[in-house]
């Protein structure tokens, strides 16, 4: 029945416009929990996205379960119609983003928590080093699971995070997918490709060959990376389509 609705529902959904410039039309929220998974901060209403991401989510969800994997926190995804957010990122415009944590849980968590879950950062800011224990089998499974779905162009993962992955699973074809982004210190984020039946989505520049894990992540980790200075004038967010009104 959910999957028929989806289906249905996925004919009429467009996402218009590019990931930090655009919006959702036929957006679906994605349920509140289910197998596998729970939504956090659910109070800022962003867990409505493109039936392609609220399937792909709740197939991710239901994989890692199969492997024995605790409960996934998802946080942010998109507002109901999309466009952005008043606070925090500037993508997930058009409801193919989705921020997924690596903290994990095998007992629900209350009320209180899931509204203001505590950060679980994987990475000591001040010295910019990996947290002993908190990169595991686990969170490794995770990231391949999600990473390894063909709908998904791209995860954004903090440099430090990518280079463990580098030297746990160097050669396997999904490492390409993770792109090295500043902050993501407890979560990372995935970034679907246009999908079917949505024109006016503008996709993103492809992803380089390889698995990224040579002079592009070195360059990452040279310095702690910060995001490059932008001037006011570009600071501000570009016009949306003008379908998205
Ligand atoms: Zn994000």
């Amino acid at each position: 029945m959910f999957l028929s609705l989806l289906l249905a529902s996925a004919l009429q959904a467009e996402a218009i416009g590019g990931y930090a410039g655009g919006c959702l039309k036929g957006g679906q929220p994605l349920p509140l929990e289910g197998p596998g998974y729970e939504v956090i901060r659910a109070k800022r209403l962003r867990y409505y996205g493109h039936p392609d991401l609220i399937h792909y989510l709740t197939q991710l969800a239901s994989q890692t379960q199969q492997a024995g994997l605790p409960s996934l926190y998802i946080a942010d995804l998109a507002m109901p119609h999309g466009g952005p957010f008043s606070s925090g990122h500037r993508s997930h415009q058009t409801g193919l983003d989705a921020d997924i944590w690596f903290r994990m849980s095998d007992r629900p968590i209350g009320k209180s928590e899931q509204d203001n879950p505590a950060e679980w950062p994987l990475i000591d800011e001040p010295s910019y080093r990996m947290l002993p224990g908190r990169f595991g089998p686990q969170q490794l499974t995770l990231l391949k699971l999600a990473a390894q779905a063909r709908e998904v162009e791209r995860i954004f993962i903090n440099p430090a995070i990518k280079a463990e992955v580098c030297r746990q699973a160097p050669y396997d074809d999904w490492v390409g997918k993770l792109r090295p982004w500043v902050g993501h210190f407890s979560h990372f984020h995935v970034r679907l490709r246009c999908p079917a039946g949505s024109p006016e989505c503008v996709p993103q520049a492809p992803i380089p060959p390889g698995n990224g894990c040579g002079a592009e992540l070195a360059s990452w980790l040279k310095d702690k990376p910060q995001l490059p200075k932008v001037s006011v004038a570009n600071r501000r967010l570009p016009p949306l389509p003008a379908r998205c009104g």
